[in-house]
């Protein structure tokens, strides 16, 4: 059984060790050491990655899994049984994993002490730190939860692990019904909980604690929290984003929210001011619309789908059948028909037999759309050749 030196010392990075075995499956080389301080993926936390030397050679090691009690190294590099090898474990990923591990449970404990709810989902990655809740949370209660991690990560209180003698008097979170020895993880006075995780050894090395979204989600509520550095990292790009939009908007930092709600009332103003613009624009093209036997066609480019209504209206008003078809830049041009005399849907298919296209609408108003680029002489003859 290989010795688990995560556990001894949880801040190691780089140690000695024997190859005891070295065999090839699916994976890649399996290498399994006299000792390690490759943490293997378990407890919600991802595994170890980093690398094992000897001589001139180096092998990487990308992946680390525990089997039947054994550490086993997955590697593209064969390394002989009984080679010495001294292995670092890529520490920035690890201290990294660490935080994010340590700010999960101390989350975990303050939501558990202030609404009993249980964390039911752990999801810790590269990019995430989720946990699920099996209740309700609304945002001033998540915030008050960070306020309380981070009164806990100041008091910089010790983490520790171990298997404590009197565990069955020990009231500790836990997923699941456990036996065999027990690890239990207390961080500070927020939580004690069954992990067989890697944590920093005090509550002030995993924050800030930030959490920076929630949703409902299985009757609870699910949180992704940020911890250490990447609640650092996050702010920072956070901050960058607000300046950007504060320079934008020529506004103090402080006040880009109501900059933007300005900035979104005068948009609202412009595109009603712009629709009575283009509804009088609309009005004078359509008295200057000619009518040939009780027909009038228009073609105008890019026009949207309410201002095609419109002016097909407007030309109705002086014409027993009005067509207005709008060639659009990135789509199939729209066609609206409408008509006093003509069955309006079976007209439409008529065009699109033709055409291509389809539409439809209540009677006496077709509204669609045609694949093939046409034009008014085109449109003028579709519709003389309806019956
Ligand atoms: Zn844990």
């Amino acid at each position: 059984m290989s010795e688990k030196l995560f556990y001894t010392d949880r801040y190691m990075t780089d140690f000695d060790g024997t190859v005891l075995s070295c065999t090839e499956d699916k994976k890649g080389w399996a290498i399994v050491l006299d000792q390690t301080a490759f943490y293997p993926e378990g407890g919600g936390q991802p595994c170890d990655r980093g690398v094992m030397c000897w001589g001139e050679n180096t092998a990487l090691i990308n992946d680390v899994r525990e089997k039947s009690g054994q550490v086993v190294h997955y590697s593209d590099t064969a390394i002989p049984e009984g080679t010495q090898v001294h292995g670092t474990i890529d520490w920035d990923r690890r201290f990294d994993m660490m935080q994010q591990h340590t700010g999960e449970h101390i989350f975990s404990g303050v939501v558990n002490s202030m609404f009993g709810y249980n964390n039911v989902g752990f999801h810790l990655s590269e990019k995430d730190n989720v946990v699920d809740f099996d209740g309700p949370m609304t945002k001033e209660d998540i915030k008050a939860v960070m306020d309380r991690c981070n009164a806990e990560i100041w008091a910089n209180r010790p983490v520790i692990a171990g298997y404590p003698e009197n565990v069955k008097e020990l009231e500790y979170r836990s997923k699941k019904e456990l036996s065999g020895p027990i690890r239990i993880v207390s961080a500070g006075n927020a939580d004690t909980c069954a992990c067989c995780g890697t944590h920093t050894s005090t509550t002030a090395q995993a924050g800030p604690v930030v959490a920076i979204s929630s949703m409902a989600y299985k009757g609870g509520t699910r949180i992704n929290i940020l911890c250490g550095r990447r609640a650092v990292e996050y702010l920072k790009q956070r901050n960058d984003d607000c300046y950007a939009i504060s320079h934008q908007l020529s506004a103090p930092v402080e006040k880009i929210t109501d900059a933007v709600a300005a900035r979104m009332a005068e948009i609202d103003q412009l595109k009603y001011r712009l629709a009575g613009a283009r509804r009088q624009l609309m009005a004078v093209w359509a008295e200057k619309a000619e009518v040939t036997d009780g027909l009038c066609i228009m073609v105008s480019e890019n026009l949207r789908s309410n201002e095609i209504l419109q002016l097909t209206q407007m030309l109705a008003g002086k014409a027993n059948t009005a067509l207005v078809y709008s060639p659009q830049q990135d789509t199939n041009g729209k066609l609206c028909i409408i008509s006093t005399e003509k069955d309006t849907n079976k007209l439409g298919r008529h065009i699109s037999a033709t055409l291509g296209g389809k539409g439809g609408g209540k009677p006496g108003t077709y509204q669609g759309f045609v694949e093939k680029e046409t034009d008014a002489d085109m449109l003028s003859a579709l519709v003389k050749s309806f019956q």
